[in-house]
């Protein structure tokens, strides 16, 4: 069966090979620019077929062969980007300002390792993939800004000046606009409990981005967290946090979004989102609901949500393994069970934030009610505190928020509008007894067994 597997890989790699060459000839000879695009897409399919093949980790030379085939297809692809870019610049009517006096000048030639990109009959199976990372990257970089106006943090709340050669401008402003995220203002302080949490992410996220020198080797940092756990209890909010005191550029964008793009859009951003990554690193990919984007493949499963998902852990590889990029993918999700193998895989700290126990429901509580009226004694907020066994951070600010209503119901209409907001009662503890009734925990025992379960099986062992 493995066997099998690795000779079919091979035999669409060759194919691929085959095109790519072709490929490279049209698009080296640079008027057949159309012609290598076409031939480079049908390189691409066959790679695509290639490396969704499932490989048992253990063929070591069938998982080589799939790890530098991906590489090649994420440099097929944009190589095919380039193309399509010049012949959309050369299809507009440039100004007279803009106009290249010939096409060519503002297009790069094919990277040389594509250019390695060898024939089936000279290629031997260990050599069949040849694209090297680096030497591209290197490549591309001569292409690209300097980082010097981004490499400190005092860049941060500027936006920052990105031109990403092969990424469509609409993206790269829709990434410097939308995703890219500023400094949020959330401060792990601002997070009741969740230490080991906390700890788990400074030691991973923020002590590397502001002591690069001491992270290196084997305490080298993991490129993939993720943050698992019942709704309500402070991922999003964590992650902000780390957004706020890390000193990295911070990409915050919701799986949901991804997958809602139009066919082939969601593709092209996740490139996009990477590029500019590493462009602006130290960063920090930031996917929250991760989960509708990694979830274990259905056979139902739509081609496009199939592809994405497949860029998306190829781009994630090529920041695994390329260990000059310090770029951090960090994800959350309240369905972790949902996620298959390869997705978790690449999330080597997986850890788990629980419901707040109840020295953090009292400490919660005190901070929500501290802009806000009221004459609980410290006797009322621990007996709160064990009402809400079980609540989550977000049933508790619905309880809070549920109880500062209740001096304001008790008045009718035209009191209300008169009373000046220094005469209403305070909050008092039958406010919470009236809450209390209203508001539950939003989480089961049941499914709470189930986050249990699975943090045991999968979860760090620290938290
Ligand atoms: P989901 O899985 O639904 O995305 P989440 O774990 O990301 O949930 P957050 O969005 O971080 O939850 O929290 C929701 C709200 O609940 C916050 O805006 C905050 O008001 C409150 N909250 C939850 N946990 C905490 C916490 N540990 N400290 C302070 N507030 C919290
Ligand atoms: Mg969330």
């Amino acid at each position: 069966m493995e066997g099998e597997a690795y000779e079919l890989q091979k035999e669409y790699h060759q194919r691929a090979t085959g095109y790519i060459k072709q490929a490279l000839e049209c698009d080296e000879s640079s008027n057949n620019t159309e012609t290598a695009i076409l031939l480079y897409k049908k390189g691409i399919r066959e790679l695509e077929k290639a490396v969704n093949i499932y490989i048992d980790p253990s063929n070591s030379r069938a998982a080589e062969l799939n790890a530098k085939m991906r590489k090649n297809l994420t440099m097929a692809r944009d190589r095919v980007n380039v193309l399509q870019d010049l012949i959309r610049k050369e299809n507009a009517i440039p100004t007279r300002a803009q106009r290249p006096t010939s096409p060519r000048r503002v297009l790069s030639p094919p990277p040389s390792a594509l250019s390695k990109f060898q024939s089936p009959a000279t290629a031997t199976p260990m050599n069949h993939a040849v694209i090297k990372p680096k030497q591209v990257a290197n490549a591309a970089k001569k292409e690209l800004p300097t980082r010097s106006d981004h490499d400190s943090a005092s860049s941060q709340s500027k936006r920052p000046a990105l031109k990403l050669p092969n990424v469509e401008p609409q993206l790269i402003s829709y990434i410097l606009d939308e995703v890219i995220e500023s400094r949020p203002n959330v401060k792990f302080d601002d997070v009741g409990g969740q230490e080991s949490a906390k700890r788990a992410l400074e030691e991973a996220v923020i002590l590397p981005v502001l002591r690069p020198e001491m992270f290196t080797g084997l305490r080298a940092p993991v490129r993939g967290i993720l943050l698992f756990g019942p709704p309500g209890n402070g991922k999003t909010m964590l992650a902000k946090a780390v957004a706020s005191e890390a000193k990295a550029r911070f990409f915050n964008i919701s799986a949901s979004s991804l997958t809602s793009k139009y066919v082939g859009e969601g593709e092209k951003l996740v490139r996009a989102l990477f590029a500019a990554a590493r462009e602006l690193q130290p960063s920090i990919i930031f996917i929250d609901e991760v989960d509708s984007l990694l979830t274990e493949r259905k056979e139902s499963e739509h081609d496009a949500m199939r592809r994405l998902k497949t860029e998306f852990l190829i781009q994630f590889d090529g920041v695994q393994t390329n260990s000059d990029d310090r770029i951090l993918v960090l994800a959350a999700t309240n369905r972790p069970f949902e996620l298959d193998d390869a997705a978790l895989r690449r999330f080597p700290r997986r850890i788990y934030i629980q419901l707040p126990d109840s020295r953090t429901r009292r400490h919660l509580l005190k901070h929500l009610l501290n802009k806000q009226e009221h004459n609980l004694t410290s006797a009322d907020f621990d007996w709160i505190a064990q009402e809400t066994h079980g609540y989550s951070g977000s049933d508790l600010t619905s309880l809070a928020k549920d109880a500062a209503m209740g001096p304001v119901r008790e008045l009718r209409v035209d009191e209300l509008k008169k009373l000046s907001v220094s005469r209403i009662r305070p909050v008092s503890r039958p406010d919470f007894v009236q809450a209390l009734r209203k508001i539950r925990a939003s989480v089961t025992t049941s499914t709470l067994d189930k986050y249990i379960q699975w943090n045991r099986t999968f979860g760090d062992c620290s938290s």
